[in-house]
């Protein structure tokens, strides 16, 4: 445990509904598997979410002095565009639509994706595990569980809900939203079964197919979290991630695979825990959750190209907690970025004052240093609360009559909960040139240093001449600001 590691860390159980304080399964270890993408197109910013909250997890863990071994899947393969078993495959349609290459397909997105997890300082996981690596283990899983709790339809082999105990008890009820996405497939027994395996179908191949007993085809989709969670995880595990929606089939539907294989009532995972979702509210209409099927979605890279840089889009979501929804506005994406700037001026200022740098002192003994600590770990082990966190984070930089290096050290302490990076991450950082602007950096400033000889020479109208120069190229100069900024870009 870290010295700073006093209270106990309760989170929410999805499956209980209620704070349980973690308790490992390994002692000293975590075990944490969270559903990751379907690579048939871009990550928008509320799938994101789904993975900074994971990594947030991921940090608490650490910083509570867990050894923390953390897996995400990549799904290349077997997600329909129907939740259940409905629709086609996101993947053959994607390379049907585009006339790509399906493999070309899932590269191109995983490797969007993973650039997205490297601009939000998403810590990488332990593995990313690729469904299309696992498929001879699928059938294995398949194949123990098929006599017992499965039945084969024309379309494929079906697992048998009615066959574990309390199926569905994790989402309770099944919502309208839930319930609309259960695909009908004629012969099934009942309406929430779901396929394993899917048969291709006759006369028509697919440009991903394996050999199976029950037939060429392809695994299911919720297949593949439960056989890799369990290859890398074990068959008793921490922590189990995903969207809120997840909670509705998907997850239910690994539960109930997890307890046929296992010949228990466990679910497979101690806990399950979800994120709430993004809601876009970034146009005038048409409010609401941020889908891909729309084709209408923000991606990271958007928000960059309007001048945001990514860490902003993190701030947005640490100030938001987890199981909230979050209204995705400009206004708040603007609102956030000068909040984190304010934080870097903060640091800059501290660091300034720091007899050495950045070396930060170990050993903590102020006692004020020590209660910001403690208030930080209290925060974070109450189902990670990061609004909390963040606000005990500001007011210990703001913390006056202290002894500075054991405040820095412990900034950079929480800052590895919060991953700003702040050893690196400076101002200058965040100034992000918006597409279309023309000007660079080193332009701005000589623009500026002529315009201040201008002031200096008491030339008014030279001096208002650059600022008009600079306004219509989208930098706005900002005399006396109190974040001490010169000058700043224009975000559209
Ligand atoms: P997908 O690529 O669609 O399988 O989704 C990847 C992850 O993003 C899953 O954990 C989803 O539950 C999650 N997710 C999807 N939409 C949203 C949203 N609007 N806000 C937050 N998380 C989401
Ligand atoms: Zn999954």
């Amino acid at each position: 445990m870290s010295d700073a590691a006093q209270t106990p860390l309760n989170l929410y159980n999805s499956l209980t509904r209620s704070l349980e304080t973690f308790e490992p399964v390994h002692a000293g270890e975590a075990r944490v598997y969270s559903c990751g993408p379907t690579v048939y197109n871009y990550q928008h910013i509320g799938n994101m979410r789904a993975y900074i909250f994971a990594d947030t997890l991921g940090r608490v863990l650490r910083w509570k002095g867990y050894e923390l071994t953390h897996v995400i899947n990549i799904t290349d393969v077997g997600h329909l565009t129907s939740d259940a078993d409905a629709g086609d495959d996101k993947m053959e349609k994607a390379a049907a639509q585009s006339g790509k290459d399906i493999w070309e397909i899932a590269r191109h997105y995983t490797d969007a994706f993973w650039a997205d997890i490297d601009a939000l300082n998403i810590t990488a996981p332990a593995k990313w595990s690729i469904a299309t690596d696992h498929i001879e283990e699928m059938i294995a899983f398949a194949a123990k569980i098929a006599d017992r709790h499965c039945y084969e339809l024309e379309s494929g082999l079906y697992f048998d809900s009615a066959t574990v105990p309390d199926y569905g008890s994790l989402a309770r009820a099944v919502t309208e939203d839930g319930e609309g996405r259960i695909g009908t497939v004629d012969g099934k027994r009942h309406q929430s079964d779901f396929a394993i395996w899917r048969k291709s179908p006759e006369g028509e191949q697919r440009q991903m197919e394996w050999d199976s007993p029950w037939g060429k085809g392809a695994p299911g989709w919720h297949l593949e979290c439960s056989v890799m969670s369990m290859k890398y995880l074990g068959e008793k595990f921490d922590i189990h991630t995903g969207g809120i929606d997840h909670r509705e089939i998907h997850h239910p539907n690994e539960i109930a695979q997890n307890q046929a294989h296992n010949c228990t009532a466990h679910s497979g995972a101690n806990i399950w825990m979800h994120n709430n979702f993004l809601i876009d509210r970034s146009k005038d209409i048409g409010a609401g959750k941020m889908s891909k099927s729309s084709g209408d979605f923000l991606r990271l890279e958007k928000l960059v190209e309007r001048g945001y840089h990514s860490y902003a889009y993190r701030m947005l979501c640490l100030q938001a907690h987890y199981r909230s929804e979050l209204e995705f506005t400009w206004d708040n994406l603007l609102a956030a970025l000068t909040r984190l700037k304010r934080i870097l001026m903060g640091m800059q200022n501290l660091r300034a004052r720091l007899p050495e740098w950045p070396e930060a002192k170990p050993t903590i003994g102020d006692a004020k240093v020590v209660q910001a600590l403690a208030d930080f770990d209290a925060a974070i082990s109450a189902d990670l609360n990061t609004p909390k966190a963040l606000t005990i984070f500001e007011q210990l930089l703001d913390t006056k009559k202290v002894d500075v290096e054991e405040k820095y050290g412990a900034l950079l302490k929480m800052d590895k909960v919060l991953g700003f990076r702040l050893t690196e991450t400076i101002r200058e950082t965040l100034r992000i040139r918006p597409m279309g602007t023309l000007l660079s950096p080193a332009d701005i400033e000589e623009r500026l240093a002529e315009r201040t000889q201008a002031r200096a020479d008491k030339d008014f109208a030279k001096s208002d001449e650059i600022r008009d120069t600079l306004v219509g190229n989208r930098v706005e100069v900002m005399d006396g600001d109190p974040l001490q900024w010169d000058w700043i870009l224009e975000t559209s």
